[in-house]
Parts: C-alpha cells; structure tokens; sequence
C-alpha cells in the first residue's frame, strides 16, 4: 500500500465486482482496492460464464487466457428423481477460477493502488469524509469518500449498514479425474436424496469438479453422489481434493441490499447471485460496473442513481428466484426439463 492514508474510493475485496468497479473508476479517481487474503484469489468456484458474463466479457482483451479445457462446455440436466436425462444446446464459457482473477487484476490500470493481505475492519461516516480501519500488519485509519463493498458472501461491509442477515448455505466441491463421458459435457444434477438444490459436474482439463449445495451431512451426501455420477457417467470415486465455501441463498428481493449514502455494495455482499443455480459472476461484473457509472454521474444520491442502474440486474434475479419454485420441485421440474431440451 502506498503512504497516502486519502482515496477517492476505497474497495474492499479484489473477486470480479471488486476487480471490475475498480477497473471502471480508475480513470476518474484515486482508487485502493484492498483484499483480505492472497490475490489472485483462487475461490472454490465452478467458474463456469453464462451469457450474461460472455456479454459483458467478449470484448475485453485477453479474455481467452482465462478459458481451460475444454473451453466450451454444453449443458445437460441429470434428474435421478424423475430418471430424466437431458441434452440442451446451451453452451457456457469454461474458466480457470485463479487465472480470471490474475487477468481481472492484470488489467487494472497502474493508478489503481492495489493492498492484498489487509483485512477491512470497520468504518465511521465523518461528516463528508468515511473513515476506513484496515489492518495489514498494524491498524491503519484511511478516509475515502466512497466505499464500495465488494467483500463477497460474508460481507463486513454490509453488517455495517444492514440488519437484513442474508440466509447462507454452503457449496462443496471435489476434484475428480476426468472420464470421457463428462468431456465437453457440465451436467445439472437434481436429486432430493442428496440435496434439495442441486448439484453439478464440470469438467476442468484432466479433472472434473463435482459440486453440491447441502445442508449438514456433507460427507454422506458427498459420497452418495459420487457414487450415483460413477454409475451414471463413469466419473472416478477417488477424490483428489475438497473444497467448500459459503454462498448466499435469498428468498426475496428485499434481501437485497445496495448501500447507503456514499456506500455501495456490490456482487454477492449484496446478496446478487442466483439463487436457482449459484451463477454469481455475471452479477458481480453487472454490479460493479453499475457501482462505477453510479459514482461517475454527477447527481445529488449517488445511492439512488446505484438503485435505479440495478433495477435490470434485480428483475433478473426476480426471474431467478421465480425459477426456484419450478426447478426445486420435483414434479414441476420434470415438465421444465422436458420443454427445454432441445432449447
Ligand atoms: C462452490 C461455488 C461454485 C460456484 N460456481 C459458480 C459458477 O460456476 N459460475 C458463476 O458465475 N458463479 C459461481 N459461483 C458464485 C461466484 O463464485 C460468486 O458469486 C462470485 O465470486 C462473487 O464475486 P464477488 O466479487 O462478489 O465476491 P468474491 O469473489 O467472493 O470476492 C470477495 C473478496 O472479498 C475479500 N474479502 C472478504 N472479506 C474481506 C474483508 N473483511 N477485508 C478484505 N477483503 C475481504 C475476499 O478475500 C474475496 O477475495 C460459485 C460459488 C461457489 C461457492
């Protein structure tokens, strides 16, 4: 970190919103992008892009560095309860989770003062200015004008502008070997036995990653499920690694929380991931660009022009969560599957 102790914009967290707002802002302003742990981060992440992420990202140079084998991945649904499977034609963007987090610092512009291993604290609004307190070997008080908090799942951030405790479950993933039934394929597994949400299965050069939202008895449901994937699409048993993190679930859109005043949330400390498949990038890169135009327009709110630049971002999530009612339920999905195959 430099000497200078006053920012225009303090971030905190360096994952894709954080990376993406201070990309946007860097131009404008004095920006320090700060980050509790080792960056680049290396998230337990199935770092699969939809359309929405591609859309965002297909313009920005370099983008393909950030791809794994096979780069292309096509989507097919598994659903053990209703001994459905099913071949869509929907295709997504295969990444390597570390790489896009080196190549979304790499392309921050050399102004942008960039501080790994220092954790945020707390803040106190002093009069137009926030106080910061970070710690990187010792306290440190910084001011800034804005803060965008961009400090993921757990956000400390938001606890400080927010009662709203956003409801939580946990992801798990494995590291298997690869088998040539999951090449080119990520599967979409539904089975109430193991989850009530869902679990997938990505393949990631040599390996495969399988993931599953459970709720307790991880181990149990994990093994179950690799032993239902082995008999199904001939996946190896032998786990080469475990991985899990936290990951919000909302029920409605007023778990959503955008900021206040001066102080912005952005990606998933904001609650913005979906809750019917976990896909949060496209989210965390929306946000953040719509944190940076907020802060770049000259008006009296900038809260306010944060809120109506998101309301696109929130009526996809409310198509998200309506979704929920359909694909977590086993007779409603079992139509749903049907009508998209081919889709
Ligand atoms: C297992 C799993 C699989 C997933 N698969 C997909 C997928 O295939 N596709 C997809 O689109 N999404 C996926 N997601 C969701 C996606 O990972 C997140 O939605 C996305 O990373 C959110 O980006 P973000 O920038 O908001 O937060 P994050 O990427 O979580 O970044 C937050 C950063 O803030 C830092 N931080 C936190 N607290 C502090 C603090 N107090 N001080 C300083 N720094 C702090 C953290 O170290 C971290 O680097 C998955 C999530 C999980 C858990």
């Amino acid at each position: 970190m430099q000497h200078a102790d006053n920012y225009d914009i303090i971030i905190i967290g360096a994952g894709p919103a954080g990376c993406t707002a201070a990309h946007e802002l860097a131009d404008e302003f004095d920006v320090l992008l700060i980050d509790k742990g080792d960056l680049p981060q290396d998230k337990p992440c199935g770092s699969l892009l939809n359309e929405d992420s591609i859309d965002i990202l297909k313009n920005w140079e370099g983008v393909s560095d950030i791809l794994i084998s096979p780069s292309f991945v096509t989507l097919g649904y598994i659903d053990f309860d209703n001994k459905i499977t099913v071949k869509t034609k929907r295709q997504f963007w295969n990444t390597d989770r570390k790489k896009f987090s080196s190549w979304l610092l790499n392309r921050l512009p050399q102004n942008v003062t960039i501080s790994s291993h220092t954790l945020f604290k707390d803040f106190e609004v002093v009069e137009d200015k926030i106080e910061v307190i970070v710690n990187r070997h010792r306290s440190l008080k910084l001011k800034t004008k804005y803060l965008i908090g961009a400090d993921g799942t757990t956000s400390t951030v938001r606890r400080g502008i927010s009662t709203i405790p956003p409801r939580r479950s946990t992801l798990y993933q494995v590291l298997v070997t690869s088998s040539a039934e999951t090449n080119n394929f990520t599967w979409f597994v539904f089975d109430t036995s193991i989850t009530n949400y869902y679990s997938w299965v990505i393949p990631k050069g040599d390996h495969t990653i399988i993931g599953t939202a459970i709720e307790g008895r991880s181990k149990r449901n994990m093994d179950l499920l690799l032993k239902k994937l082995s008999q199904e699409l001939r996946i190896s048993t032998e786990v080469l690694k475990t991985e899990g993190h936290p990951v919000i679930i909302i029920g409605n859109l007023n778990e959503i929380v955008l900021g206040s005043d001066n102080i912005l949330l952005v990606g998933e400390a904001a609650g913005f991931i979906s809750p019917s498949s976990f896909e949060g990038i496209s989210y965390a890169l929306q946000s953040g660009l719509m944190a940076a135009q907020a802060i770049k327009t000259e008006s009296n709110s900038v809260i306010d022009t944060y809120r109506k630049l998101c309301n696109p971002i929130c009526r996809r999530l409310s198509d998200q969560l309506e979704k929920t009612q359909v694909v977590f339920d086993k007779e409603k999905r079992s139509a749903y599957l049907k009508s998209v195959m081919n889709e």
